[in-house]
């Protein structure tokens, strides 16, 4: 036992000497900005990216919506169990008519989806092809997998060709697993490409996860995907409700037969209490505003290039095109001072560091939300132009 907690002193002891020891930040939040250590600061670092999480008349408004009947904080069971409350069937309905696909499936988080959906749609005969770049919650799903895995290099749509057209005869099924914007770079796939690229095979499939898309792209807020016009090309379109929708939970729009597929086979559907009916129905709520949101949606995108530009011209890395927007430093002890001067300067922005993105990408991530006002982006590029 000494041992065991002698050898994790020592690697914790190795994550301090390189700056890469993480630990629990106290916060407080108040509307758009989090308080730590008594100094109050803009966040700069939340998922919250139509700023609904704050927006108290929304609040409100849903609070009249509920009694203590229909108020239940809890379903007490998983779905095939005792757990399917209707407000779970209105919801799936709901992002069924609004993807325009036959059907949805809910789940308790993106991590969830991501971890339990590919495990049970893969076999030894599947092969899957996925960005170098996915998310770990799409890592963990493929390392649960029986599938052989290849990484393709991030976004290079050349080199999954070439994979696709070497492989597809030796295996029973090809995955290609994608987001639609990557959490730390905030660039995009080509996703009509990887639609293109599947339509010349029976046996290719597409998945995409529109985590960081869903609820900001697209004039209704339905990711990239109807952005790109190809919704309904996507075997497997997943998103999260913890993000721009301000709730918590997941989804994938689907086929009708493969949400039965997944109903049977999914383990981290089958054998988890289901979300509170309460949290659903505060999902649902949102949804039916979606659409109204495109204002909050341009205004994102308009700062979000902003502080882009600015960072280019200052020379940094900045691959974004959405409102992930990461100020790529390099080193990590540089990118951790960084962040503390722009938090002493009263802006929440925080380094990444590996393992998160790769050994000498170490950035700062800016992840903006549409509360931000036009003078709050110009307070901050100031302060980044300024130093
Ligand atoms: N996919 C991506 C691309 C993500 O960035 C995240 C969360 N950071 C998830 C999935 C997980 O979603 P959730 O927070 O709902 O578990």
């Amino acid at each position: 036992m000494n041992d065991f907690i002698n050898s994790i002193q020592e690697e914790l002891q190795i994550l301090k000497e390189k700056r890469n020891f993480r630990s629990l930040p106290q916060l407080i939040h108040d509307k758009g900005e989090v308080v730590v250590n008594g100094q109050r600061m803009l966040n700069l670092s939340s998922n919250d990216y139509l700023g609904l999480a704050n927006d108290l008349s929304l609040r409100n408004e849903f609070l009249e919506t509920l009694t203590p009947q229909t108020f239940l904080p809890t379903s007490s069971s998983s779905r095939l169990l005792t757990g399917n409350f209707t407000a779970y069937q209105e919801l799936e309905q709901q992002l069924a008519d609004i993807f325009g696909t036959e059907s949805a499936l809910v789940f308790n988080s993106g991590y969830h989806a991501n971890t339990g959906i590919l495990p049970a749609v893969s076999d030894i005969h599947t092969l899957l092809l996925a960005d170098k770049l996915v998310h770990a919650s799409l890592i963990d799903g493929i390392r649960l997998s029986a599938a052989k895995c290849i990484r393709y290099r991030h976004n290079d749509l050349s080199q999954l060709k070439r994979l696709i057209e070497e492989n597809h005869n030796h295996f029973d099924k090809i995955i290609i697993v994608t987001e639609s914007i990557f959490s730390m770079d905030g660039d995009e796939a080509d996703l009509s490409t990887l639609v293109k690229f599947k339509q010349n095979y029976s046996n290719v499939l597409l998945y995409v996860d529109e985590a960081h898309a869903f609820g900001v792209r697209g004039e209704k807020g339905l990711g990239c995907a109807e952005e790109q016009n190809c919704i309904n090309d996507i075997d497997f379109l997943v998103g999260t409700f913890g993000k721009a929708i301000a709730s918590a939970g997941a989804y994938v729009a689907c086929r009708s037969v493969i949400r039965d597929y997944l109903i049977n086979k999914m383990r981290t559907f089958i054998f988890t209490t289901a979300l509170p009916p309460v949290n659903v129905q505060w999902t649902s709520f949102i949804l039916e505003r979606l659409s109204s949101f495109q204002e909050k949606r341009q205004h994102l995108l308009r700062i979000s290039r902003k502080l882009k530009e600015v960072l280019t011209c200052k020379g940094y890395v900045c691959p974004s095109v959405s409102h992930i927007v990461p100020m790529v430093v390099g080193d990590s002890k540089d990118t951790i001072l960084k962040a503390e001067e722009l938090q002493r300067k009263g802006f929440y922005a925080l380094p990444v560091r590996p393992p998160t993105v790769p050994e000498g990408t170490s950035r700062i991530r800016f992840s903006l939300t549409a509360d931000i006002t036009e003078k709050e982006i110009d307070e901050l590029i100031n302060s980044i132009l300024n130093k």
